[in-house]
């Protein structure tokens, strides 16, 4: 597992030179941002290093973000286990992929649902630790992102790929135009909200971090023609 340092406060975890997670550093030990493939754990916590890990944020339910999960709570049955009420059923497992009013789907990427129970539940606005929770759903339902308002880093998962450039699921360069988008009007419209907040760099599911701060989210978004 590749570790790169994003800031002072945290560090990106790269398996498969494909596949990213985060550890943010808080006073109580770390936050980690997603789990990772099945398989990551042990990784992820020799890279914690004697840090201890105090609860996992999900931003969604997709096998790359959740394949963990299950082996953390295992190895550290006190872990909190945060993500937000849309994203439950479809953590579950069988995933619960049914739609709720007002919604359009069908909700795409085949989540693998975990056994492990979620115990907190994050709604947009929320803070954790120095993490302010922003609802960007468009890639999945219930999809969140989490600004760090020490230093200005989006934890982003899947709301932006990060290959070559900032882009928003579906205008990707040729070579990661995965389909894996469940709406991309609301993709894009998540990205459109998020110039709302002091975003100084991205750190994305998949990709390097980048920064570019509103310059590059409004290059992203202009790319994005519907
Ligand atoms: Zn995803």
């Amino acid at each position: 597992m590749k570790i790169t340092r994003v800031t002072q406060n945290a560090l990106q975890l790269t398996r498969l030179n494909f596949v990213n997670c985060y550890l943010v550093r808080e006073d109580d030990g770390y936050t980690l941002i997603d789990a990772g493939l099945k398989g990551s754990e042990n990784e992820i916590l020799k890279a914690a290093a004697n840090i201890p890990i105090k609860r996992i944020l999900l931003t969604h339910a997709h096998m790359d973000h959740v394949g963990s999960v299950d082996a953390f709570a295992a190895h550290i049955p006190d872990v909190i286990l945060g993500a937000s009420k849309r994203s439950i059923p479809i953590l579950k497992k069988p995933p619960n992929l049914s739609l709720r009013p007002g919604e359009t789907g069908p909700i795409r990427g085949y989540p693998p649902g975990i056994r492990s129970e979620v115990s907190l539940v994050i709604q947009e606005g929320d803070c954790i630790g120095s993490l302010l929770a922003i609802d960007t759903p468009g890639h999945i339902h219930g999809q969140l992102s989490f600004l760090d308002e020490r230093d200005g880093t989006l934890y982003a998962g899947d709301t932006f790929f990060c290959f070559s450039y900032l882009a928003i699921p579906g205008w990707t360069p040729w070579y990661f135009r995965l389909k894996v988008n469940s709406n991309l009007a609301q993709a894009r419209e998540s990205a459109i909200k998020l110039l709302d907040y002091p975003i100084q760099r991205f750190a994305c599911g998949h990709g390097r971090v980048r920064g570019g701060g509103r310059a590059a989210l409004e290059e992203a978004i202009a790319r994005a023609r519907l």
